[in-house]
């Protein structure tokens, strides 16, 4: 049997991150159950980088994420970010809504913008007469190479000797005297001193295989569709056009835009499939809110958000299973926030502290610690 420092299980943004930070000073194995990396939610995102988004733990992750994405170190792309600002829009009776939202995000987002309703129209030339009330500019949003990102981090990892292995899906987790014997689907063991639950949806899946209490995970469905531009026109200068309360965004790529439900269906974890109700609701939506008039839809995808109800994440070891750690419920910010997520998960692996500039940020490590008080009251964000 090999034997690890550390066993990581699931090869998607939150594996192989993490795997990459302890395989600095440790012995690190990656099991992934599929064929490819990344196969699941990691390969489906919207690739956005929105400083904005999400709670004040998301916002401090997101902004203490953005000098790794702006300067990665070897392993990656040289530029992982590129441009594409955020505009948020509340409709007509909303907008107290995201004039509140603004106040809450200056002290960690200084150059985010409230608009009235003709800078929203300079800024966004489709958007139909007379449907916003307020926006809200994000100037700094970014695109995120998830692609780049994800492949630096599985080359970061194996230059620092750590292995990964596919097709490996784990089915056993037996905690010993002295270790955990970690035993996959085709028969083989290894063990570990520390397993780290980086399996997305399937989450509490694994958490149950090594006799942890599950998180209360829940896998929520988020359907994408591709449409042409009218007249195929570039879309380059556009932002992403939002709506606050969530019932579509679109994001400008090349000719196309890339536009979405923001729907939330619980599903238990699996492939996702796209929800074409949603589509057509979202289309019905996106034609009243701009003049794109979309007719047809290009391709879609979806994936499995996997958020708890308070939806901050699940970072740290399980208060009751010795060298059983959590890194799981990354929800919709998994990608944007990667970098700070695995230096402060792997500090958390090594016995170390929570890292200062989180906290520093407004970050209470608590609120995403394992079985917190309040982590399955559901949150309003
Ligand atoms: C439509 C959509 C849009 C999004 N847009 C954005 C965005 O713009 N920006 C952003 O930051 N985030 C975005 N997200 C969220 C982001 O994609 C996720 O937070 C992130 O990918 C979660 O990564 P993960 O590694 O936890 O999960 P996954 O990528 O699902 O990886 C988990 C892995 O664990 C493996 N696994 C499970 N069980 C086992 C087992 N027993 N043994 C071995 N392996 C196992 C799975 O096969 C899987 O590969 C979006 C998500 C969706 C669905």
């Amino acid at each position: 049997m090999s034997h690890y420092d550390v066993i990581v299980i699931g090869g998607g943004i939150a594996g192989v991150s993490i795997g990459f930070e302890l395989s600095k000073d440790r012995t690190v194995c990656l099991l992934e159950m599929e064929s490819t990396l990344a196969f699941h939610t990691t390969g489906r995102s919207a690739a956005t980088f929105l400083e904005t988004y999400g709670g004040p733990e998301i916002r401090a992750l997101t902004t203490g994420s953005r000098s790794f994405l702006e300067n990665p170190p070897e392993f990656f792309e040289a530029a992982l970010l590129s441009p594409r600002p955020l505009l948020q829009f509340a409709k007509q009776g909303r907008g107290s809504v995201i004039e509140q939202l603004h106040a809450d995000v200056l002290p960690l987002v200084p150059d985010a913008e409230l608009l009235d309703p003709a800078q929203v129209a300079e800024l966004f030339p489709v958007v139909a007469p007379d449907y916003v009330e307020r926006g809200m500019y994000e100037p700094g949003a970014m695109e995120i190479d998830v692609a780049g990102l994800h492949q630096g981090y599985v080359r970061g990892l194996r230059a620092n000797k750590g292995e990964i292995v596919k097709s490996a899906r784990v089915v056993g987790l037996t905690r010993g005297p002295e270790h955990w014997v970690v035993e996959t689907a085709d028969g083989e063991r290894r063990t570990a001193n520390d397993v780290v639950d980086a399996a997305g949806a399937w989450g509490d899946v694994v958490a149950e295989l090594a006799g942890a209490k599950p998180s209360g995970l829940m896998p929520l469905r988020r359907t994408i569709f591709m449409v042409n531009s009218p007249q195929g026109a570039g879309t380059k200068d556009l932002p992403i056009f939002g709506d606050i309360d969530q019932s579509f965004y679109v994001k400008p790529e090349g000719a196309q835009f890339l536009c979405s439900p923001a729907d939330e269906t619980l599903c238990p974890p699996s492939d996702a499939k796209s929800d074409e109700l949603e589509i057509a609701r979202a289309i019905d939506e996106i034609n009243a809110a701009t003049t794109l008039d979309v007719r047809s839809v290009t391709t879609s995808w979806a994936g499995l958000r996997s958020f708890v109800p308070d939806r901050n994440f699940v970072v740290g070891p399980d208060p009751e299973v010795p060298g059983f750690h959590w890194f799981i419920g990354q929800g919709g910010y998994g990608i944007q926030t990667a970098p700070a997520t695995a230096q402060a998960g792997a500090a958390l692996v090594r016995g170390e502290a929570f890292p200062a500039d989180l906290v520093a940020r407004g970050l209470d490590p608590d609120r995403l610690a394992p079985h917190r008080p309040g982590m399955s009251v559901a949150a309003d964000h």
